[in-house]
């Protein structure tokens, strides 16, 4: 299967030159010629399958034609070595935890299963020069993104995050591994580590110098894996015995890739009714919803601070999936904006009384459909993280003390190692240049 640009002026692209490039000469986002649909069949007894199982059926569907079926099912299995429960929290609204990886963080999926098939394209052909990742982070693709590629022979990570705006687990997570994996500590925002990132695609005499490519959400093998979560919600849910003409899915989203990847699972066949945009102050999409027009405006920082994206990547695939339909988009999407107020209410509230402890990311996800779910609707929310990875603020706002889970814990013992440099392109390019 081949893969075009979003801007629609390069040629398609074999998945391996996607993957290694990231972004397309155009600057487009890559995205699959055909979407490819599963057989109705699948869905039959999708609830007795295991995730490994199911997301290697999901798998070969999409990526079939470009990779042998043994060599996927390995890295499919080897990706999805842990669980990823739903959890009944209120009346008829579920949590899908996606925090159950190496870091606690659901880019673990999409950052391990890039870093494999990375490594496979490598093996492949014999390749060896030096593969350079280069990914931006607010806080979670970083650490993520570093710990799916510790250690993966012939690839060096860059991790660009802004300094003090990251909270101290999550740094240490990314700043104290070593070996193949650098992190720089950028004098700015997160959008301008995500510019830098962009820039340095786009410089050629920097291309010539090193082989790069991007780990974020724009890179097909990073998001496209993300699909598999909202078929294993839908299987758990199967499995209940729930009904499964009316779910609708709340997506906590900053770049928007989670969320596209899910589209893009409906339309290969996953019948989830409808989805929620759920956002922080960050509102551009909702903006969008609500006038038509999209607006890209500077990032504010928030308590869930993993969203705070001023100009979503993957807004261009939303509207390359819908043909740039504004009418067709509002149909299948809503969105909501919370205040970090709300979102602290909204933990408070929940943990007192269901128990339940949210994440500020899957809080906000969590209220939209508390909001706005229908009695005969099913609503299943996206917890994208840890409580603990936000452990001051959630504990300030409880007012308890919530255990750090030894996996973090072991992080926060390891000394901190940054390359410090101001959000400047030419420093930037020097840096890599002087590799
Ligand atoms: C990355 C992240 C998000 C946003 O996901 P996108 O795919 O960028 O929309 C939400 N919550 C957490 C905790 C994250 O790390």
């Amino acid at each position: 299967m081949k893969y075009y640009s979003t801007n629609g002026n390069s040629p398609k692209v074999s998945l391996q030159t996607a993957v290694v490039k990231g972004l397309a000469a155009d600057r487009g986002l890559f995205m699959p010629e055909r979407i490819p649909t599963l057989p109705k069949a699948f869905f039959n007894n999708i609830g007795e399958m295991s995730l490994q199982d199911m997301s290697y059926v999901v798998a070969n569907t999409l990526f079939g034609d470009d990779i042998e079926s043994g060599t996927l099912k390995n890295l499919v299995y080897d990706t999805l070595n842990f669980d990823i429960p739903l959890r009944h929290v209120s009346d008829n609204i579920y949590s899908l935890e996606l925090f159950h990886g190496p870091t606690l963080a659901f880019k673990d999926v999409g950052a391990r299963f890039m870093a494999r098939i990375l490594g496979h394209f490598n093996r492949h052909n014999n390749n060896d020069a030096l593969v350079n990742v280069l990914v931006a982070t607010s806080g979670d693709t970083g650490s993520a993104v570093a710990n799916g590629f510790l250690g993966v022979p012939g690839v060096r990570v860059f991790v660009l995050y802004p300094k003090g705006k990251v909270s101290r687990i999550q740094e240490a997570q990314f700043t104290t591994l070593g070996q193949n994996i650098t992190a720089i500590e950028v004098d700015g925002t997160f959008d301008d580590c995500q510019a830098l990132v962009k820039s340095a695609f786009m410089d050629k005499e920097l291309n010539e110098h090193m082989k790069l490519t991007s780990a974020n959400s724009i890179n097909v093998a990073r998001f496209l894996p993300q699909m598999f979560y909202y078929f294993y919600a839908y299987a758990q849910l199967a499995k209940r015995g729930q009904d499964l003409s009316n779910i609708v899915v709340s997506v906590p989203s900053g770049n928007f890739g989670n969320i596209t990847a899910a589209l893009i699972g409906k339309r290969m066949g996953l019948p989830i009714k409808r989805f929620i945009a759920a956002n922080n102050r960050n509102d551009i999409f909702l903006n969008y919803l609500n006038t038509g027009v999209y607006t890209p405006k500077p990032s504010v920082a928030t308590i869930a601070n993993a969203m705070d994206v001023g100009d979503p990547s993957n807004f261009a695939r939303v509207l390359d999936l819908y043909k740039h339909s504004h009418e067709a988009i509002c149909k299948e999407i809503s969105g909501c904006s919370y205040t970090d107020e709300q979102i602290a209410e909204t933990i408070a509230k929940t943990y007192k009384e269901t128990n339940y402890l949210l994440d500020p990311h899957g809080a906000v996800a969590y209220r939209s459909l508390e909001e706005g779910l229908n009695p005969e609707e099913t609503g299943v929310f996206i917890e994208t993280a840890h409580p603990a990875k936000f452990k001051s603020t959630v504990e300030a706002i409880i007012g308890e003390e919530i255990d750090i889970p030894d996996r973090l814990a072991a992080f926060l013992n390891s000394d901190k190692r940054t390359i410090e440099l101001p959000a400047s392109m030419d420093k930037f390019k020097e840096f890599l240049m002087s590799l």
